[in-house]
């Protein structure tokens, strides 16, 4: 009796839906379907699709050429994204996740196209990095079904996943989108909504903390150096920030900072800013603290 119980209270998911098809839109479908979710992939233009598919593809040309997928994979895994520029594609979905621009405009409208037709049982996530989600909420007519989302970059090599409650969501909602974080072979968390969530409220002030040894004159290889190779960290401060992105952190540590100012000050002069005002955005435009070939 028990275990109908629980299985009526979590809602099977069968379908995916991933809103907009940028870096982590294109992450996220591929990772939904190469764990066997069928997923539709919307975005508002053909050339943002495209490269949310060849996103997956390079992922799935890697794992070819390291003998971790057969062609057989390779296809199932692109056939099981369904591009789209419609929103009827998305009607039969049953989580949807957004990941859009991060802006609240832009996604306070998108998450109200989207209720308009979904089904009512439907899950509705975001993968905001900065925005509150109780304030995404207010964009909808049912925030008890809406929750955060929150993958990390690159989503295919990142296992975990932040799933936050707004004061609405409730209890089913969460355990459907830990359901389907785990289906999707992720590690999920739940924490409440708050600036940063967790794994930023850990990781800015490690940043922030490096900003500050730089503008004491700390030379940014030798800290790289230190926390890599012989602390053992997977990479450096620096080399992590290019791979966010210093418009990222930079914008995320405003955000923080803002929200909770008396633990995430912001850091006058911090290079990271510095590096963001001279478009030095990291990885991204190939030149940040490091330049990319
Ligand atoms: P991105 O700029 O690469 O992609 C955004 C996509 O959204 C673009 O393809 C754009 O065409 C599309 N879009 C814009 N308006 C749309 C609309 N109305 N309908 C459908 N699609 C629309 O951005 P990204 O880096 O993938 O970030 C997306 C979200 O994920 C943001 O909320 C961001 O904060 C969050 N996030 C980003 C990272 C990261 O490291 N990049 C990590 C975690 C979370």
């Amino acid at each position: 009796k028990g275990k109908k119980m629980a299985k009526a209270a979590t809602k099977e998911v069968k379908q995916n839906a991933v809103l907009g098809a940028g870096i982590m839109g294109g992450g996220i479908a591929y990772q939904s379907a190469s764990k066997g979710v069928p997923v539709v992939m919307k975005d508002i233009n053909t050339a943002a699709l495209d490269l949310g598919l060849s996103e997956a593809a390079k992922i799935l040309n890697k794992g070819m050429e390291l003998g971790k997928v057969d062609a057989k994979k390779m296809a199932a895994t692109l056939n099981a994204i369904t591009p789209s520029l419609e929103y009827s594609a998305i009607k039969d979905a049953d989580v949807i996740i957004e990941a859009v621009v991060e802006n609240p405009k832009v996604k306070g409208i998108v998450l109200k196209e989207t209720e308009e037709v979904v089904a009512d049982d439907a899950i509705i996530c975001s993968n905001t990095s900065t925005i509150s989600i109780n304030q995404l909420a207010k964009n909808l007519s049912k925030p008890e079904r809406f929750c955060g989302m929150h993958f990390f970059n690159p989503v295919h090599r990142m296992p975990l996943v932040e799933i936050i409650r707004g004061e609405n969501t409730t209890e089913d909602t969460i355990n459907a989108v830990v359901a389907t974080t785990l289906k999707m072979g992720k590690t999920p968390i739940v924490v409440n909504d708050c600036p940063g969530f967790l794994v930023n409220r850990v990781l800015f002030p490690y940043f922030a903390g490096f900003s500050k040894l730089v503008l004491d004159g700390a030379d940014f290889v030798a800290v790289d150096k230190v926390m890599e190779k012989d602390f053992g960290w997977p990479m450096g401060p620096a080399y992590l920030l290019d791979v966010v992105g210093m418009d990222t952190a930079d914008h995320a540590a405003s955000v923080m900072a803002e929200g909770i100012p008396e633990r995430m000050a912001k850091v006058d002069n911090d290079p990271v800013t510095l590096l963001y005002e001279a478009s030095r955005l990291g990885q991204k435009n190939k030149k940040g603290f490091y330049n990319f070939g």
